[in-house]
């Protein structure tokens, strides 16, 4: 889930001149700076509020960490909450190819399984903690800011045990509906800072299951906005993360992917790379969303490094540029595992996971870029009737299809995203051995 950083020092702007170049977006030191939210709108955010220039993110969230009602370690609740999780999640199906190197044939149907798939470390946490809280508030109100984790079949455990969604009306996040003593759970990809400062001022207890890889990411945007730079996160402008990311930058332009980054650094260059001279209003017409593909943060990393030193001079680079690879780990490895499995020979590829899930649009997208015939499923719901699927493309479309699996003996690569129970894996698996068992 982590979005990739890489921070910009730029020239001089007071006012927000489009025109001259996207500077405007990197303030002087010397003079006021100038705060953008660089989205698809002049509108912010819809949950946003404004803090004074005098807030500081990170003295806010120090001081809730140490709160009397927030907690982000769970209840001493662990063991029996594991034995709930072992008992929904887990998959004798993934068992039994786990212990035969991750490939096993049943009968028509050989799988071959990722190295690395399914809940990360953080997920695991998160969903942990979330429900030792219902346990130990077994009486009060719980609401969730957010889905916990983009998988439905999770998040539909946590509606039975009536762990509320705070209500949406007109695009904004009902805050009024929390009441004192009420419990609220952050979830895995955290809350914004704005968010976060509604519920501290409403006496409720909160429940902080962002993972550790997020906060990671929030602590190197508050570490640098001080010295004038700007964030540029590669990510989905409307995806939580990225949302409570940029909350807590103070100048941040959000890209979507390698052409959004050129468009950005274009305007650095006032128009060198194109020759476009776009409006404020083009500009501000970009749609800004997500996509966090390890080699392409990489590329928009090293386009971004190399657009500053051509404005500022090879020599001056570093001063102007800095790159994190905040890709985390469990995405990291995902990623790996499936470019190594599409080498191998495969009829098709199924990929398992929530279809709002930005890890695992990017394993589809692994398969889809090999020219594998690749199928991004939620749940096993998506097969059937017979021999027909359901199923998305990398970037969200929709598609049915009859036939899709082969007759005869076939050899399916499989893995899944990071929120994905292996449950969810099994099921899906069964429904196919079902098929292929009535040819
Ligand atoms: S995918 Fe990464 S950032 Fe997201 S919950 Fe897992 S470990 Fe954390």
């Amino acid at each position: 889930m982590a979005n990739s950083l890489q921070l910009c020092r730029s020239c001089t702007h007071t006012d927000l001149n489009f025109r001259e170049n996207l500077a405007g977006l990197f303030a002087s030191r010397r003079r006021k700076p100038v705060f953008v939210k660089c989205c698809s709108a002049d509108e912010p955010p819809a949950d946003s509020l404004s803090f004074g220039s005098d807030f500081d993110p990170k003295k806010f969230r120090h001081d809730l960490k140490r709160s009397e009602n927030f907690n982000r370690r769970g209840f001493g609740l662990k063991e029996e909450t594991l034995e709930f999780m072992n008992q929904a999640y887990t998959s004798e199906i993934i068992e039994t190819l786990k212990e035969n190197g991750n490939e096993h044939t049943w009968g028509y149907v050989t799988v071959k399984l990722a190295k690395a798939y399914g809940f990360c470390w953080g997920v695991e946490q998160a969903l942990r903690i979330a429900f030792e809280a219902r346990k130990q508030f077994h009486e009060e109100k719980i609401w969730i800011t957010n889905e916990i984790i983009h998988n439905p079949t999770v998040n539909k455990h946590l509606e039975e045990m009536e762990v509320q969604n705070l209500p949406i009306r007109e695009g904004k996040k009902q805050f009024d509906v929390v009441d004192k003593g009420d419990v609220v759970i952050l979830p895995a990809f955290g809350a914004s800072v704005e968010e976060m400062y509604v519920l501290s001022k409403k006496n409720v207890q909160i429940v902080d299951t962002t993972c550790p890889w997020v906060s990671k990411v929030w602590n190197t945007v508050e570490k640098h906005k001080k010295g004038a730079y700007t964030s540029i996160i590669h990510g989905k402008y409307s995806h939580e993360e990225t949302v409570a990311t940029a909350s807590f930058a103070r100048k941040y332009v959000i890209v979507k992917n390698m052409k959004e980054a050129i468009y950005v650094c274009d305007y650095i260059l006032g128009g060198e790379l194109n020759g476009s001279s776009s409006t404020k209003e083009e500009f501000l017409e970009v749609q800004l969303c997500t996509t966090m593909l390890k080699g392409e943060t990489e590329d928009i990393g090293k386009l971004v490094q190399m657009t500053m030193m051509r404005k500022y001079g090879v020599e001056n680079v570093n001063e102007h540029f800095i790159s994190f690879n905040t890709i985390c780990d469990a995405t990291q490895k995902r990623q790996d595992a499936m470019y190594k499995l599409v080498d191998e020979k495969l009829d098709l590829m199924l990929v398992v996971g929530g279809w709002n899930s930005s890890n695992t649009s990017h394993l589809q997208e692994i398969a889809e870029d090999r020219g594998i015939p690749s199928y991004w499923v939620d749940t096993e719901k998506r097969i059937g009737p017979g021999n027909k699927i359901a199923y998305k493309l990398m970037h969200g479309e929709l598609v049915e299809k009859e036939n899709w699996l082969p007759e005869g003996p076939i050899t399916i690569g499989v893995t899944s995203g990071a929120s994905t129970p292996d449950k969810v894996v099994e099921d899906v698996l069964v429904k196919v051995f079902n098929l292929k068992r009535e040819e």
